[in-house]
């Protein structure tokens, strides 16, 4: 099978400046897949989109993108300010940008309380507090509504997805999932 594949992707990760300090976050395994002629990227940033950039950096309190989808849990900035509408709001806009182009499956930036999809900040002591377990509102809507998320850390995984897509795809050596990787192991490990 070779089709053309619509995959969304935080754009922070391709450079855009959209992080909230006016940084990307560019990703040069994502950036490379977007070099292949049959990939086609939908590039969306959903914090960007509803408070701009700059802006005060943002955590979830009280639980995990699933959470505050469902009421539980809220979404505060930096300076104390509940922003929770406001960040599912994003995150709707890029649910209805994806659908558009039809993308059933997405790359986001792990660790973000929009993009992550396995991690996020502490709470405690944050944003200094290490990680935890948890995925961010935007992927968590995105999953919600069919779409398939990995983290911009699977590059196994999102190789092995591709290759069954592209025939001409090249599996590279020595690739790693999130899980496989040191800083995030042991997370997975605990329970
Ligand atoms: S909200 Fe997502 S796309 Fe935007 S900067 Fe954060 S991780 Fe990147």
């Amino acid at each position: 099978m070779n089709v053309q594949v619509n995959i969304g992707v935080s754009a922070c990760l391709i450079g855009s400046k959209c992080n909230f300090n006016g940084s990307d976050l560019l990703s040069p395994f994502v950036k490379e897949l977007q070099s292949i002629d049959q990939v086609n990227f939908i590039y969306f940033c959903p914090e960007d989109e509803v408070f701009g950039t700059p802006r005060p950096n943002l955590r979830i309190v009280g639980g995990d993108g699933d959470d505050v989808l469902d009421g539980k849990a809220l979404v505060i900035d930096e300076n104390g300010k509940d922003v929770t509408a406001l960040q599912i709001s994003g995150a709707h806009k890029f649910l209805d940008h994806l659908k558009k182009s039809n993308v059933t499956i997405a790359i986001l930036m792990e660790g973000s309380p929009s993009c992550g999809s396995n991690v996020l900040l502490n709470e405690a002591n944050w944003p200094m507090g290490g990680f935890k377990r948890g995925i961010g509102v935007s992927a968590a809507l995105l999953r919600r509504n069919e779409i398939k998320v990995f983290s911009s850390f699977d590059e196994l995984s999102i190789s092995n997805f591709l290759q069954m897509r592209i025939a001409k795809f090249t599996l590279k050596n020595n690739l790693k999932d999130l899980k496989d990787l040191a800083k995030f192991k042991k997370l997975f490990e605990e329970s």
